[in-house]
């Protein structure tokens, strides 16, 4: 999927990159979506990419393959399957760090208040929420859990509000 080269002004876009991010089955249940949807939306990031399913196994331990020797794997897979996730894709300047500060640390004690984590939860295996921890990642995330049509690609007309 090719990332929008040119901004509001016409100019050429340095903040084009993207991340994955994901209400997680207790987000959902929690009624969590519009204020993380929220948060994003008012930090001027742009929304690409939007959609609600129950995940299979299969995605799941694609999705968290690097976790698979951990002990925690199984439990996690199981309760990833066990509700529908929503799955987004964040556009704009150094979203994916961004993202990550903005959920917080993956111990939700550990989280500062403000942060996603921070605000609304305790345990981590109910943290809530997902975003990619990397630029390369995240676009390998995107590609898992998103088809190339299902990501927009389009100029944000607030754009020359938001950057300098
Ligand atoms: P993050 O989601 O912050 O990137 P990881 O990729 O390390 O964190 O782990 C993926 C998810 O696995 C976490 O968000 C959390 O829900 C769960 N997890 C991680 N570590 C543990 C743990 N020690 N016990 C239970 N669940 C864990």
């Amino acid at each position: 999927m090719a990332l929008s080269t040119t901004n509001e002004s016409g100019a050429m876009s340095k903040n084009a990159e993207r991340t994955y991010i994901m209400v997680k089955p207790d987000g959902v249940q929690r009624g969590l979506v519009g204020n993380i949807i929220s948060r994003f939306e008012k930090r001027g990031y742009q929304l690409c990419g939007l959609k609600m399913r129950t995940a299979s196994r299969e995605l799941l331990e694609e999705h968290y393959g690097d976790l698979k020797s951990k002990p925690f794997f199984p439990g996690l897979v199981n309760f990833m399957m066990s509700g529908p996730v929503v799955s987004m894709v964040w556009q704009g300047k150094d979203v994916v760090k961004q993202g990550r500060s903005m959920l917080g640390e993956t111990d939700p004690l550990k989280s500062k208040p403000g942060s996603i984590r921070g605000d609304f939860c305790i345990d981590m295996g109910k943290n809530v929420c997902h975003g990619s921890d990397s630029v390369d990642t995240a676009n390998e995330e995107i590609k898992m859990w998103f088809k190339d049509d299902e990501v927009m690609d389009y100029k944000l007309t607030a754009y020359k509000d938001i950057y300098e």
